[in-house]
């Protein structure tokens, strides 16, 4: 939702513990996974080989990192639910889930009975590393807000990868998350998906390989807002005249390209064939290519179904509009965000195929947001489409758990049947689908990335806590470690450093 001036409140908070020290720490190198007490790896390792024999892989053959993690509750977001079981994480993905699994050679075997399982959680849309902690100014890089349509700006470009609210997050059992621009604009940008990695130094190193970009649409008040007094847009008329009117030139832009790729193709031909400008110019000269136009080229791989649309966008009328918009111009809109309206087309949104990021109980805070039900995900969930519980914050981000938990009981209250399951899928699945990397990560399958969280107890309790972090099979997060610690940790406030003017304020 994040548009300036008014929506940074959520940062404001983050700085102020920031200012009491309360912050964890950055993230300076990946930590090795916890060795097993010696005699517990032994003992596994030689019930291995006698189950194996000589097929038992030898740690010599392989240097894959091999670890064993026993005994918890096993919650899948793939359909089952594992009272105990095993997980056997091998390399960067999972290589087996089961009861009783023998450790293989060399694997490191830690004791988790009584811990629960899940795939690490995915969150559809944060801002951190574009509006980082402490919430200044001058690192503000989420909202280019100079024009309504800044398809061409790129999430990543304003990134900085040493927030410290990445740690907490990670804390909070993150391991993947869409960063977005804000909401200033009806196009603000590009998105990218990052996985929370500790020693990424740059975007491209956090930047989740192979995942499809994003772009960040907004609907409603915020753009409105922001440009009412300025050239406009003022009303949402005007929202969706700019939406329309870009995707129109974005159409004739591509045109102009296959007209310049045919006649280059044409001149390539004449040339094969010998046709010199004398005899034919036309055919036989390669016209220039168009002037490159980086925002309606994110407009073109949108209709071409390379980038995936994320809408912000509050109430059901407008979504049904853009959904209509999206189909006249032959692309999908992959996930609406904030969407407290979402339950009044739930029907449409899943005959769609388009998933909602929507929050447990955020509502109320200015007029379109002003109809939300504690019950959105839950309905959406009864109507076959794919709710997902998003934060939009860097707060919210550390107990989306408990964010997907006041949902479900929401809608188990008001009588829908949500399985434990489900619940859990609109923290891992569905926000991996959103993103375009559900065949990767965000359940526990076999041949899936070892996107792991173990949790003291159950995901769904205010009173459990992530203790361990896996990304790709490597531990990122260990509670009660300790953890390195950032000058950007030590009292920052506001004011304390010079800001975006140059001036150092008192
Ligand atoms: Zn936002």
């Amino acid at each position: 939702m994040r548009a300036p001036p008014r929506a940074r409140a959520p940062h404001a908070i983050t700085s102020a513990l920031i200012g009491f020290g309360l912050a964890l720490a950055p993230a300076c190198a990946p930590k090795k996974p916890t060795k097993a007490p010696a005699g517990e790896a032994k003992a596994a390792a030689e019930a291995s080989a006698a189950k194996k024999g000589d097929d038992a892989e030898s740690p010599a053959k392989s240097p894959r990192r091999v670890l064993l993690l026993r005994g918890a509750r096993v919650m899948t977001a793939a359909g089952a639910i594992h009272e105990r079981a095993d997980l056997l994480i091998e390399g960067e993905k999972i290589a087996a889930i089961g009861p009783d699994l023998a450790a293989p050679a060399g694997a490191e075997v830690i004791d988790v009975a009584g811990k629960t399982i899940t795939p690490g959680i995915i969150d559809t849309h944060s801002h951190m590393g574009v509006y980082p902690a402490p919430g200044l100014s001058a690192h503000a890089d989420g909202n280019e807000a100079v024009a309504p349509n800044t398809a061409y700006a790129r999430a990543a470009d304003g990134y900085w990868p040493q927030d410290p609210q990445l740690e907490r997050a990670r804390a909070g059992g993150v391991t993947t998350a869409q960063i977005l621009p804000g909401s200033a604009n009806l196009f603000g940008g590009r998105t990218f998906t990052i996985r929370l990695i500790p020693d990424a130094r740059s975007a491209e190193d956090a930047r989740f390989p192979g995942a499809p970009e994003g772009l960040k649409i907004a609907c409603g008040e915020n753009p409105k807002r922001v440009y009412g007094q300025k050239a406009g847009p003022q009303t949402r008329m005007g929202n969706v005249h700019g939406h329309r009117d870009a995707f129109q030139k974005a159409v004739e832009y591509r045109r102009s390209w296959q007209k310049y790729e045919k006649g280059k193709a044409a001149a390539a031909k004449a040339k094969k064939l010998g046709v010199t400008a004398k005899d034919d110019k036309d055919k036989a000269e390669e016209p220039d290519p168009p002037a490159r136009d980086f925002a309606l080229e994110t407009l073109v791989k949108v209709m071409d179904g390379e980038i995936l649309v994320h809408n912000h966008c509050y109430r059901a009328d407008e979504m049904s509009i853009m959904l209509e918009l999206a189909e006249s111009y032959g692309f999908k809109i992959r996930s609406f965000h904030h969407a407290v309206e979402a339950y009044k087309i739930a029907d449409r949104l899943a005959a769609a195929g388009t998933a909602a990021s929507v929050w447990a109980d955020w509502w109320g805070f200015k007029a379109e947001a002003y109809d939300g039900v504690r019950e959105n995900a839950a309905m959406l969930s009864a109507a076959g489409a794919k709710p997902i519980i998003h934060s939009d914050s860097a707060i919210g981000i550390q107990r989306l758990n408990q964010e997907a938990a006041k949902a479900m009981y929401s809608g188990r209250r008001a009588g829908i049947e949500i399985a434990d399951d489900e619940a859990l899928k609109w923290i891992t699945l569905y926000p991996a689908w959103a993103l375009g990397i559900d065949a990767r990560t965000g359940s526990l399958e076999v041949g899936k990335l070892a996107d792991v969280v173990v949790w003291s107890g159950s995901p769904w309790s205010v009173y459990t806590h992530a203790e361990r972090v896996y990304i790709d099979g490597a531990l990122v997060y260990e509670r009660g470690a300790q953890e390195p610690r950032t000058d950007f940790e030590i009292g920052l406030r506001a004011g304390d450093i010079a800001d975006g003017a140059g001036e150092v304020r008192p």
